[in-house]
């Protein structure tokens, strides 16, 4: 009989360590960037506050008008004359004149945006206001341009008009003193507005980490020489180091890129090296598999402190983690699907604690999957699927053949299909939970 070692194609293995449990080994072995900077706010968007943001000022500065109207005191709002019940017969009014339940109020001036009136207004007055422009004094109500009668000089409101209405207070948005974006906050768009409104043109941020790439094969053959040419026997074209390269600059960190390094004790220890001087992080793919040279695992005891996982997880099985140096190393599975699922299970939650987020795992959302899923228990699985609204409700579909090479079905899929590892099979209508890659919600 055969004596079998352990593998991938076992139903489940004793000695695989869960997703969870190796991302919570993984940070407890990474220590958080203390470098800061300051930079402009122009060059913020993607960086890591290392200084909150405290609001110098109030937002709005003033009560200002939500809407184009008349600005005048609640206490001119006439009180209303309509009979509890039974008809009403409407009064015939002139203009100018105001009925019972009216009030005829004297416009005094005009209150623009950027431009406000410069006296107050009192009981039975009215200033012509602009949305967004300054409250005058006096003034606590808006009547909506639409509501009012107007004539040369003067408005005529009704009992309908509520005290208070269609007003922006002063530090309605943000108050003064107000925490407003807290350490550790990875700034986007919206953030970057808020800021300006504060009248703050710099923040302080983690610095950028410097990540250093490479790919390991004897197999791989770079673009940069083999663009457009018909590769010798047996070679296939290095995808590994542009997936990551385009993973880490959406990332938001340094790149240094070190192309490909071949199996060979001395252009790993040589490759090493190098990343290690320059570089917080370091991530490479393939060579970590049980069939690679056993100069691999020599060459990482010799230089750092690195450890073999084998995580339950599919793809993505072996998994290198540790230190060389001073940075943090990550020796990624060589096979193009499990280089992205593991950059996005490990990788990218680790280089978001480095740089002082708080908020680091990956978006799940549940969805309700379409087909049926099959794989094996006791281990988690990352399939390809297809995420989409459908009456209002999020489905996926799975991209078809999940084969741990077949790049294009991730690029095909726009998120990743999350089954736990003691579920055996998804059946059609049954909850997952999925990681959008892009965003909330597909584009
Ligand atoms: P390894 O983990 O080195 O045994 O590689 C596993 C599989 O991934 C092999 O089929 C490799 O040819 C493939 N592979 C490894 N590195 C790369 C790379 N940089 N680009 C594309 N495929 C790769
Ligand atoms: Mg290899």
């Amino acid at each position: 009989m055969v004596d079998k070692q352990p593998s991938c194609a076992d139903a489940a293995e004793p000695e695989l360590l869960p997703v969870h449990e190796a991302r919570l080994r993984m940070l407890a072995g990474l220590t958080v960037l203390k470098a800061a900077e300051k930079i402009a706010l122009g060059d913020a968007v993607g960086r890591v506050l290392s200084q909150a943001v405290v609001s110098p000022i109030n937002v709005p500065a003033e009560n200002n008008s939500a809407m184009d109207g008349y600005a005048i005191t609640s206490a001119s709002i006439p009180i209303s004359d309509e009979p509890e019940s039974g008809e009403s017969t409407p009064g015939e009014s002139t203009p100018g004149e105001s009925t019972p339940g009216e009030s005829t109020l004297k416009v005094l001036g005009t209150s623009w945006a950027g431009r406000p009136y410069e006296n107050s207004v009192r009981t039975g007055e009215a200033v012509r206001i602009f949305t967004g422009a300054v409250m005058p004094a006096g003034a606590d109500t808006v009547v909506i341009q639409e509501h009012v009668q107007a004539d040369e000089d003067s408005v005529r409101i009704d009992s309908a008009v509520v005290a208070g209405r269609n007003v922006r207070a002063a530090g309605e948005d943000v108050q003064q003193g107000q925490l407003v974006l807290d350490v550790g906050r990875r700034l986007v768009a919206a953030d970057i507005g808020v800021i300006a409104s504060l009248g703050i043109d710099s923040v302080r941020v983690t610095r950028r980490l410097k990540v250093a790439c490479f790919s390991t094969g004897d197999e791989l053959c770079a673009l940069a020489q083999y663009a457009n040419t018909r590769l010798p026997a047996g070679m296939l074209f290095d995808s590994n180091s542009w997936t990551l390269r385009a993973l880490l600059e959406s990332s938001g960190v340094e790149l240094i890129d070190l192309g490909i390094v071949r199996d060979t004790a001395e252009d790993t220890r040589a490759a090493l090296t190098r990343a290690a001087d320059e570089a917080d992080v370091i991530v490479t793919s393939g060579g970590v598999s049980a069939g690679e040279a056993d100069f691999v695992t020599e060459v990482f005891h010799e230089m750092g402190e690195v450890s073999f996982w084998k995580i339950a997880m599919r793809p993505g099985r072996p998994l290198a983690f540790g230190r060389v140096g001073k940075a943090a190393f990550f020796g990624l599975p060589g096979n193009p699907v499990a280089v992205m699922v593991t950059f996005l299970q490990f990788v990218q939650p680790a280089l978001r604690h480095m740089a002082g987020m708080h908020d680091i795992a990956p978006l799940e959302l549940p969805a309700k999957c379409l087909n049926r899923l099959r794989k094996s228990t006791g281990r988690m699985e990352y399939q390809r699927g297809l995420l989409r609204l459908s009456d209002g409700e999020l489905v996926v579909e799975s991209t078809g053949k999940q084969g741990a090479g077949r790049l294009s079905s991730m690029s095909a899929a726009n998120c990743l299909i999350v089954v736990a590892a003691e579920v055996a099979s998804v059946s059609p209508g049954d909850r997952v939970m999925v990681q959008p890659f892009y965003g909330l919600l597909p584009g």
